[in-house]
């Protein structure tokens, strides 16, 4: 093996996929095991190692996701490092091309090797450079067969007729039969059974909440019943023994760079078929107690509360960005009003209206799909910041009594005013620093079951007609960047609304 050039070398750590399927299997840590490989390689080559390493806590397979890799590539680019030293040329770079064609670029410009335990490679040999296109190419067929081999598998699976998500609906449990998953009614099926009943008979789900929670009856997690709960309930299909797969449609975009977003849609194409597993109500009383969930949620309106617009400053049409516009109808037969929202008018682009309680309907269960994600979702390990950012705003408060008693000993003479101004200045600084300190804090991502948490609490208050449009407003604007609206209805009937949520960067 050549003797690599002298100067400062980066090491970088990343878990594959395959790495943590190993783990769950009882493999040994493989970051650790990496680390210990790598740095015994630096020491027997004599490659002076940057501190502290780069290592990559989360899997991302793309660089959005890799924090640690875009710290390393930032100083790469600034010519910082004669190499980098990786457990394999895959480590690098399994993303898509651009990804790769990118990493390579900045690798030949600054003049970078790659150091593997098994070779060297210098992207400005026009051989090694061909080579490590080659690895960084086929690692990436790789994936992408990895990819579709496990979404068709899922959708024909889904097919069959078995529930191939991890969470089971409550009510269910997931079990596997003859080798396939499906669901099996558990001990809640009997509150599921009289939930729909009580909806069916025109009993509203809030009624239903309020008496479940009041003769002692809570969620699996412990908490109260709610109408956004129970609407969640008695939406799901899988009730009446059918399987939706592929309904919400979740994928990232790239927005800015190597910068994506999740963009959430509902797809009316999805899988809908009838399920291997036992329905807990009959397909009739799963309708009547939809149709009256529907009746209910637009009478909201009828009754002549004004809601003013709960999506201000969110709503806009998908083709052109246009903010769609709250308007309230009035019905020419009785005089009830209904609020909709309506494409702007004198332009180019004609978008079909909807009905709002329509519209928040369906916003209501995309969040619930994007709450039920994110507890999914794996959490990124920084929860002690919470700890951090909770203790420097309890010291801030009491900063500002202090700030507060100090006006009081003033005015009342117990202190001079140089002492005071000395004190205050003191005080004033600690306070400025705290705020800087909270800001940087509060920065930092939430978790995602912090983030699921958030997305309940704006879907409770969407359901809730009590609460004013405002505070609506102000619960989405905490996560919600954006939601884009289409309306492909060709049939009055058939409402064919979709919306597009984009989250913000939390
Ligand atoms: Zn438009």
């Amino acid at each position: 093996m050549p003797k690599a050039k002298p100067g400062l070398y980066a090491l970088y750590l990343r878990k594959s996929r395959a790495d943590i399927d190993k783990e769950r299997l009882g493999e040994f840590e493989t970051l650790a095991k990496h680390e210990q490989e790598l740095t015994a390689l630096a020491k027997r080559d004599g490659y002076a190692l940057d501190v502290p390493y780069y290592k990559e806590l989360v899997s991302g397979e793309r660089i959005a996701d890799r924090h640690e890799f875009q710290k390393m590539m930032r100083k790469v680019s600034n010519g910082d490092y004669a190499g980098i030293i990786v457990h394999s040329v895959s480590r690098l770079g399994r993303g898509d091309p651009m990804e790769y064609g990118w990493i390579l670029f900045v690798l030949k410009s600054s003049r970078t090797v790659i150091v593997t335990p098994t070779k060297v490679y210098d992207p400005n040999d026009p051989d090694d450079a061909r080579f490590l296109q080659m690895e960084m190419f086929v690692s990436n067929m790789e994936l992408g067969n990895i990819r579709s081999r496990l979404v068709s598998g899922c959708r024909a699976s889904a097919r069959n007729g078995c529930f191939i998500k991890s969470r089971p609906p409550y009510g269910y449990d997931r079990a596997k039969i003859d080798g396939m998953w499906t669901l099996v009614p558990n001990d809640d099926a009997p509150t599921v059974r009289m939930v729909f009943a009580k909806a069916a008979s025109g009993v509203t789900l809030g009624e239903t909440a309020r008496d479940m929670n009041a003769s002692g009856l809570r969620t699996p997690s412990g908490g109260f019943w709610s109408s956004s709960r129970l609407h969640s309930i008695v939406t799901n299909p899988h009730y009446m023994g059918m399987i939706r797969y592929g309904y919400y449609h979740r994928e990232k975009v790239p927005v800015d760079g190597f910068e994506t977003k999740i963009v959430q849609t509902l797809n009316e194409d999805c899988i809908m078929v009838k399920g291997k597993h036992e329905a807990i109500v009959s397909e009739d009383v799963w309708r009547k107690a939809n149709d009256n969930c529907r009746r209910h949620s637009s009478a909201k309106v009828k009754r002549g509360k004004h809601l003013k617009n709960p999506l201000a400053g969110l709503l806009v049409c998908r083709k052109c960005g246009k903010a769609m516009i709250r308007f309230v109808n009035t019905c020419q037969s009785n005089g009830n009003k209904i609020e909709h929202y309506r494409h702007p008018p004198f332009t180019d682009c004609k978008a079909r209206g909807a009905n709002m309680a329509l519209v928040v309907s369906i916003l209501c269960d995309a969040l619930e799909e994007i709450a039920e994600n994110l507890d999914a979702a794996i959490p990124l390990g920084d929860e002690p910041r919470a700890d951090e950012l909770e203790s420097v705003e309890r010291q801030l408060a009491v900063e500002s009594n202090r700030l507060d008693k100090l006006m009081e000993l003033y005015f009342a003479d117990a202190i001079t005013i140089d002492e005071f101004k000395s004190r205050r200045d003191a005080s004033e600084d600690l306070v400025r620093e705290l705020k800087a300190k909270a800001k940087e804090l509060g920065r930092k991502r939430k978790t995602p079951a912090e983030l699921a948490v958030t997305v309940r609490d704006a879907i409770g208050m969407l359901r809730d007609d009590s609460i004013s449009a405002d505070a609506k407003n102000a619960a989405l604007k905490q996560f919600i960047e954006r939601i884009e609206y289409d309306n492909l209805t060709e049939r009055q009937r058939d409402q064919d609304i979709r919306l597009f949520v984009t989250l913000k960067e939390l």
